[in-house]
């Protein structure tokens, strides 16, 4: 591992001073992602900027709406009584998260930032355009199960890793920032970059820029919601698919939709066709999974990923039925 200068800070203006003002500069707060960069050489900081202590650590919500701090820990946010009863599906989520280790030292913000599991991208002496812009990808012809199968280039099928992200797609989040010049508001949907030609920048976020809070409207679904996540094994790992589901029911019709899916894409997916598909229909397997088949559309398989396709339709049709079930 390099040597590295590490500097604690309080507020946001010394954080972004102090990030800006060191060449290659990390910010850090829980660590629990970035100590394995570290460790594993795949990022070597010069700057290590420890942004745990600003004033970002409160939790609110009620019918009307939810605000996170960015700091908050996983475990806070999962455990706490308002947003278990009006955004279960958020709650959930961060429970299916890494292990109860990990959910105590990881932040919201840090959780959202979170880079790929990708094999290659963790194996410095691998070609990756992620983490080498130009070397290559590894991935595109060699051990790809865990990759994406949506929002994929021909640069990059890193698959976003992240379960709270899938279920802030459903929620309808909005990420507030402060940064250089000044504070703006992310809409979810747009804070991930699909790889493109440039797979290097995961985020839009410009630099110097922290996240410091989310938040979240009125949720018209607390009752009818589900997290679905399908791994290798039944704690502490990544999702090989992953469906989050928000229903608006009208007696046995569903009204509205909402369904987002993690695992597969490069990116938290929303996918659009499934909830047109679901709009207006009544809740029975046949129309469900009818909607669910749309799941794939666009996707691309690379090799050992070609499961997902059939994986990712299950769980989108699972997490349908399981929320349209607590209706
Ligand atoms: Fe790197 Fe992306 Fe290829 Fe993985 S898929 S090796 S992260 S370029």
């Amino acid at each position: 591992m390099n040597s590295f200068t590490y500097t604690r800070v309080h507020n946001a203006r010394e954080a972004i001073d102090a990030f800006l003002g060191s060449p290659a500069s990390f910010y850090v707060a829980g660590a629990t992602d970035l100590l394995q960069l570290l460790q594993e050489d795949v990022c070597a900081p010069g700057t290590l900027v420890d942004i745990s202590r600003l004033p970002y650590r409160d939790v609110e919500a009620g019918p009307r709406g939810a605000r996170i701090g960015a700091m908050a820990r996983l475990t806070d946010v999962a455990d706490d009584e308002a947003i278990q009863r009006h955004y279960p599906l958020l709650s959930q989520a961060l429970k299916e998260t890494a292990s109860t280790q990990i959910r105590n030292a990881a932040t919201i913000g840090g959780n959202l930032l979170q880079r790929t599991r990708c094999l290659y991208f963790r194996d410095p002496a691998a070609a990756c355009n992620k983490r080498h812009p130009g070397s290559g990808c590894g991935a595109m012809h060699g051990a790809n199960r865990i990759n994406a199968i949506l929002g994929t280039s021909d640069h990059c099928i890193a698959a976003y890793p992240g379960d709270m992200a899938v279920a802030l797609m459903v929620l309808d989040a909005r990420v507030q920032v402060q940064g250089p010049n000044g504070a703006r508001v992310v809409p979810i949907d747009t804070l991930h970059r699909t790889p493109g030609d440039d797979p290097s920048r995961d985020t839009t976020l410009q630099p110097g820029e922290i996240i410091t809070r989310i938040d979240l409207p009125a949720n018209r679904c607390a009752g009818t919601c589900a997290f679905v996540k399908v791994r290798d094994r039944a704690t502490f790992e990544w999702a090989l698919a992953s469906a989050a589901v928000g229903l608006e029911m009208q007696g046995h019709t569903i009204r509205t939709a909402r369904v987002a899916v993690g695992g597969v894409g490069t990116v938290p997916w929303r996918l659009p066709h499934v909830e047109g598909a679901l709009a207006g229909k009544p809740l029975r397997s046949d129309t469900v999974a009818e909607a669910a088949a749309l799941s794939v559309r666009g996707a691309r398989a690379s090799g050992q990923n070609t499961f997902k396709l059939k994986l990712l339709q299950r769980a989108v049709e699972e997490a349908i039925i399981a929320a349209g079930g607590q209706s």
